[in-house]
């Protein structure tokens, strides 16, 4: 296989946060607690899990808006983590962020036209005035937006049209990676579609790389090649997209696809309910992560933190049921 264009080898991302107590204790939140992946070029690796589970923050500390505790960022063939000044500058431009909010990421006081322009003014990117206009008209045609809209200000915008502008900002200067952090869940469903479509038609043009992330398992099946799940900070299980929604082998990825809605004519499995919440990552369980709430847990569960595992040719899955696990 080529060499991927992103590597992520263990990364970490722990915040120290004050206990509250009167004499001023400190706890450290395991937020991304040991992540490994490689997503391959022209590919998108949905990152899928509850609310509080990390894979906001894994995202904002790939593209380093957040620095990573520890561990290390490959990024076409580049150790990312290390680099500073003009060097990071330069390889941030292979990597974009899309928001779920793009209208809190839009500056109010600026034109649509300045928002998606601001990255080339800022690179210098082209010779001349006419030159940039121009890139900028390209890339609202690419992005389904009217030229007319040009000299408009975001609060004149619908939802999917703001995040309309966030991928043309996003794609002006073209990048290689785009992290997408639930850019549709704002959205409604018939928009969802649209904004899905579209990136996966300018991921086709321009040979983009997508990370999506999304709490919804039926939104990431549509534009995913391959599937992480999170939880509490570590992936419980990534596989190709078939492989993880046809044979999911972690419980709580188990779990996840039994609540996906099924469309009418599918056949309807049992539902297995997730019971109580999701443990705080300040004071995570020892062990597996998720034996408080699986229904499979076994008293190894409570002791050993299971390890990512491979159990098919492109899937892997921490937990002591797994095939090839031989800690149960
Ligand atoms: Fe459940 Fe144990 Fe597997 Fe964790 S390791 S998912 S608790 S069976």
């Amino acid at each position: 296989m080529a060499e991927p264009l992103l590597r992520v080898s263990d990364l970490k991302k722990y915040y120290s946060m004050k206990t509250g107590k009167l004499f001023g204790g400190k706890t450290i939140v395991k937020a991304v607690d040991g992540v490994s992946f490689d997503l391959q070029a022209g590919q998108t690796l949905g990152i899928v899990g509850e609310s509080g589970c990390g894979k906001s923050t894994l995202g904002k500390t790939i593209i380093r808006l957040i620095e990573p505790t520890s561990g290390k960022i490959m990024l076409d063939g580049d150790d990312y983590t290390t680099l500073s000044g003009g060097d990071l500058k330069k390889a941030r431009r292979k990597m974009k962020l899309i928001f779920q909010d793009p209208f809190a990421s839009l500056n109010p006081r600026m034109t649509v036209k300045d928002i998606i322009g601001e990255n080339i003014d800022i690179d210098h990117t082209y010779a001349t005035k006419a030159e940039r206009d121009d890139r900028i008209r390209e890339v609202m045609e690419m992005s389904g937006l009217n030229l007319d809209f040009m000299d408009r200000y975001p609060h004149e915008f619908s939802g999917g049209q703001r995040q309309r502008i966030g991928i043309a900002r996003a794609i002006v200067l073209p990048p290689k990676l785009i992290i997408c952090d639930e850019p549709v869940s704002a959205l409604d469903v018939s928009i969802q579609a649209k904004i899905i479509n579209l990136l996966k038609s300018l991921q086709k043009e321009m040979k983009l790389s997508y990370i999506f992330i999304s709490h919804d398992l039926s939104v990431v099946k549509h534009i995913s090649d391959r599937v992480a799940v999170m939880y509490l900070g570590h992936i419980m299980e990534i596989a190709d997209k078939a492989s993880l929604y046809r044979d999911p082998q972690n419980p709580y990825t188990q779990a996840l696809i039994s609540a996906i809605p099924k469309m009418p004519g599918e056949a309807t499995g049992e539902k297995i309910e997730l019971v109580g919440d999701i443990p705080s990552p300040a004071n995570p369980p020892r062990g597996c992560c998720f034996h408080t709430r699986c229904v499979h847990a076994m008293p190894v569960c409570s002791q050993i933190q299971p390890e990512l595992k491979q159990v098919d040719r492109d899937h892997w899955c921490a937990c002591h049921l797994c095939q090839g696990c031989s800690k149960a």
